[in-house]
């Protein structure tokens, strides 16, 4: 893979924790679609923020208090910038995509009526499908669900179908965590447009692979977490239209979200601090500034080509193993691979590559009805980041060979 772009001597170099051992085995980590691992660049950020200017924001005239404010919202203008967002309020601070999500459904819940409709795709992670179906049960309106096919794509022709003058919304991942499908976002935002729905795409799986343009997009909502790009868990960004912003009511009441508060009326402050209340992550508003920073430099074209070429040895070894099958096989996906081996039982390959130090996730994956679909309780998923290597694809494969061989 010397074709690349990647320096991946230097690159794992940046990332203390991929030298340690696991089990007495060097660690080979590949549940990256859980979680990223965060390298020495943005380790340093929350250290020098924790040593240097720890202060809480926008509110006090103390120098601390501005410069952690000034750094806080620079990560937000470099946030802005890696999405293409045309304005900065339109970036709000969140703690993750869970949050954002969940603030748009909330939002939503006075708009819609009895007879309107809300989309949903059968690929969706229980993030994007709970809080619609409270959405739905509060408003009235009705969930329905874009079909899958074999492959684990959407299916286009249904969902062309399902759209209507009746459709309000629709909620599509851009990269499906379980299976790792690009799924085909400018048609749905397209299909959209042509009868007034808004659309929130969850990238929370697209963002470590795929650099989102909203504007290009045209899209309404785009939300993601830090802690799968190299940042910090516990904080994210929704980005949603000035238009919609401005309309949908604050998602929680507190400090830092108004403007003027009486016990007879409060009016509320104006974007993005009407929906950032209470003191927010600082330190990871500043350190995902840092993780995607630190991403820009290495380049999202050059991790893609290398992740590609991952994926690509990864799929035809694991596919040598006899048994092994392979759920989402879509031509268009991120490196990800969920498989199963006959008559054995994910879990117990998990429990027995984590001995060998391999980390891959093992269950639902939060999103049963990918599995209801495939009949299975759940599959092995290996997810590859642009730090892992082809030899470490090696050791995941010849440690699938050895727990097969145990356990049949
Ligand atoms: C991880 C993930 C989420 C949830 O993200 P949190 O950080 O747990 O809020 C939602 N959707 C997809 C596709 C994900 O991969």
């Amino acid at each position: 893979m010397s074709h690349t772009n990647i320096d991946i001597k230097k690159i794992r170099k940046d990332f203390p924790i991929l030298s340690r051992k696991v089990n007495g085995k060097p660690l080979v980590y590949l549940d990256n679609a859980a979680t990223s691992q965060t390298p020495q660049q943005v380790i340093d950020v929350i250290v020098d923020y924790y040593q240097n200017y720890n202060a809480n924001i926008h509110r006090g005239v103390h120098s601390l208090s501005q410069e952690a404010t000034d750094a806080y919202e620079e990560a937000r203008e470099k946030i802005r910038t890696h999405f293409n967002a045309k304005h900065k309020e339109e970036i709000i601070f969140t703690s993750g995509t869970t949050h954002g999500i969940n603030l748009v459904a909330n939002g939503f819940s006075n708009l819609l009526k009895k007879g309107d409709e809300v989309l949903v795709s059968a690929l969706e992670h229980h993030s994007n499908i709970v809080p619609w179906q409270m959405l739905c049960e509060k408003s009235g309106a009705k969930l329905k669900v874009i079909p899958m096919t074999p492959q684990g794509e959407l299916d286009k022709l249904a969902f062309a179908e399902l759209f209507s003058e009746n459709t309000k919304l629709v909620f599509v991942n851009h990269v499906s965590n379980a299976l790792g499908t690009v799924n085909p976002i400018q048609e749905i935002i397209a299909k959209a447009r042509e009868v007034g729905a808004a659309v929130l795409i969850d990238g929370a799986q697209a963002a470590p692979h795929i650099k989102a343009d909203v504007q290009a997009l045209d899209v309404d909502f785009y939300v993601v977490s830090a802690h799968k790009i190299c940042g910090p868990t516990g904080v994210g960004v929704l980005y949603g239209k000035k238009e919609w912003l401005e309309k949908l009511p604050p998602y929680q009441g507190g400090g830092e979200m108004i403007d003027q508060v009486s016990f007879e009326k409060t009016t509320y402050a104006g974007l993005p601090h009407k929906f950032e209340a209470g003191t927010p992550n600082i330190c990871g508003g500043i350190a995902f500034g840092a993780a995607l920073d630190y991403m820009n430099a290495i380049g999202f074209e050059a991790i893609a080509e290398y992740e590609y070429e991952l994926l690509k040895y990864a799929t035809q070894q694991l596919l040598e193993i006899e048994g092994l099958k392979i759920y989402g096989t879509s031509a268009d996906k991120t490196a990800v691979i969920s498989f199963n081996i006959e008559g054995i039982h994910p879990y117990d390959i998990g429990t027995i590559v984590d001995k060998l130090g391999v980390a891959v996730r093992t269950g639902h994956h939060c999103a049963q009805p990918i599995m209801d679909y495939f009949k299975i309780p759940g599959t092995v998923r290996a997810s590859f980041s642009f730090y892992n290597t082809k030899e470490e694809v090696d050791v995941l494969v010849e440690s699938v060979k050895k727990a097969k061989m145990m356990l049949s």
